[in-house]
């Protein structure tokens, strides 16, 4: 079978059938239709967005033979040999190879002469900003005395460079970068023009990779329909442009958040046994993760993600402040990897520590990793803090006596019911046997018989006394749990800058089995609750 390239096959021959630039259409059609025509144009965008097609059709609106017009006939002689490339009044140029001064004034001198059979001579010239500065100088100079019958028709992808004299002169359209959703809607409409099976989901990957462009976006597709025989699939246009599949990165996510480190092995084992390339993958996961930042904050809309769902569950086990540092940890294994022994290695140690520093909820695990094993966290401060909580507590039982921290006597008390309304209460005084607290005011509805009658139980239990407890509920500055939750936003902070110095995570890793640090940060949205 003979295929022509889908891009030149399907390059838009007329204004209705461009995608992606209506706000610049919309207005060149306007200008056609009352015949305000200029007579330099400027057309800057990055590569493939359509701006030499846009200046041959508007080439086209110039001299068709029905007259000037936002619809060019496409019968005429005029509006089929521009289609053809063959029209004499069109002059197209390069400017990344015809730098040169002499051919430019040798193009410009020929200006002077009337077209031959069109309306006007356009002149069409690409990568304008690769001309000479003399070549600009000339240029310049048609353009300060423009004949009537000339037409230019400047294109770009870097107007920095075109002096701003040539700028001023040129009517500008800045062309956008076409959307993931619409390059992959356009090639949906052309396949199935074109009678070739696809799956959606292939175009998405395919409208990705192209990064805007939607030529580069029908050259892999071109590329995709040869190497997938009868049907254009999500597997094959992976394997093609060798990305990987993002169900890997979403089944890796998920088993992070919860805490299974094996299956996360396997997982990147069998990503290694598919030969994926697993140093580039780890882009696409700070992509993912990013996406799921993105779609936290926006709540999913105007996106354009693949695989909605999942990323809509992710967001909700995931933290903010957690997928800004996994995002930080993805972006040093990508940077690290190559210092591997190997890339399974890179690329399984990035996963661990992705979570290592997953918090982890379970406070009775936290304290079951603390107990009995070597405890080496990188972070001395909490190692001081739980130590002296342990001295703390052993120096209690000794005394009974209270020594005044509200904070450490609750984290010691058998709570049960009464933890939360501990948590929230501040302390205000002890004396005669009595506590007297106040009570979190957004907390109120703590304040309830048994869990006081619970609380008063632990503290005769704790102390050995006849002890009451008085509270009140008012407006409080600092009580257990917003100290937990300032430590807690300290300490990922710390974990956080930590991160980017060079040997820490080192040590972090060669450390891996006790990580009591990186598993007691739990998410900053905790704070308050
Ligand atoms: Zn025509």
């Amino acid at each position: 079978m003979s295929h022509q390239v889908l891009a030149r096959k399907w390059r838009p021959k007329n204004f209705d059938t461009l995608v992606g630039q209506e706000n610049t259409v919309q207005a060149l059609v306007n200008a056609l239709d009352q015949e305000r025509l200029h007579h330099a144009y400027l057309f800057t965008g990055t590569r493939g967005v359509g701006k030499t097609t846009l200046a041959r059709i508007l080439a086209k609106s110039f001299n068709c033979e029905k007259g000037i017009s936002s619809k060019p006939c496409g019968v005429c002689s005029a509006c089929v040999s521009v289609d053809k490339g063959n029209f004499i009044d069109l002059i197209e140029v390069d400017a990344a190879s015809n730098t040169k001064v002499d051919e430019m004034r040798e193009l410009l001198e020929n200006s002077q002469y009337a077209p031959t059979s069109g309306r006007f001579k356009v002149y069409i010239i690409d990568e304008v900003h690769m001309l000479s500065n003399s070549a600009f100088n000339a240029m310049l100079k048609t353009l300060e005395e423009p004949p009537e019958h000339i037409k230019f028709i400047l294109a770009t992808t870097d107007p920095k460079k075109v002096p701003v004299t040539v700028l001023s002169r040129c009517l500008q359209f800045n062309l956008k970068q076409m959307t993931i959703e619409k390059i992959s809607n356009h090639l949906d409409m052309i396949l199935t023009d074109e009678e070739i099976k696809f799956e959606k989901k292939a175009l998405g990957l395919i409208a990705k990779c192209a990064r805007g462009s939607m030529r580069d976006a029908l050259s892999l597709t071109d590329q995709a329909i040869a190497y997938s025989g009868n049907e254009i699939s999500e597997n094959k246009v992976s394997e093609m442009l060798g990305i990987v599949d993002n169900n890997f990165l979403i089944d890796i996510l998920f088993k992070i958040s919860e805490d299974k480190g094996e299956e996360l092995i396997e997982i990147a084992h069998g990503m290694n046994d598919k030969n994926i390339a697993l140093d580039s993958t780890l882009i696409d996961l700070a992509k993912l993760i990013h996406e799921i930042s993105v779609y936290q904050v926006t709540s999913g809309r105007n996106l354009n993600l693949q695989g909605d769902k999942e990323i809509k569950q992710l967001s909700k086990l995931y933290s903010p402040e957690t997928l800004q540092l996994l995002y930080q940890i993805v972006i040093n294994g990508k940077k690290d990897i190559y210092l591997a022994p190997d890339l399974l290695t890179g690329f399984n140690t990035t996963l661990l520590r992705m979570l290592a520093f997953f918090p982890t909820l379970q406070t009775e695990k936290l304290e079951s990793k603390l107990v009995g094993k070597k405890v080496a966290p990188p972070n001395q401060s909490l190692e001081e803090k739980k130590s002296s909580q342990i001295e703390v507590k052993n120096e209690v039982k000794e005394t009974l006596e209270f020594d005044g921290n509200w904070h450490n006597l609750v984290n010691n008390l058998k709570l049960g019911i009464a933890n939360a309304l501990a948590q929230e209460c501040e302390f205000k005084a002890y004396q005669n046997y009595i506590f007297e607290l106040t009570l979190d005011s957004n907390k109120g509805h703590l304040m309830q018989d048994n869990y006081v009658e619970k609380l008063e139980e632990s503290l005769i239990n704790h102390f050995n006394k006849k002890i009451k407890v008085k509270i009140f509920v008012d407006e409080v500055k600092t009580t257990p749990a917003i100290k937990t939750s300032e430590e807690k936003s300290k300490l990922l902070k710390e974990t956080e800058s930590a991160m980017m110095k060079d040997g820490f995570v080192k040590d972090l890793i060669e450390n891996f089995d006790a990580q009591v640090v990186p598993t007691s940060i739990e998410p900053l949205n905790n704070k308050g609750q």
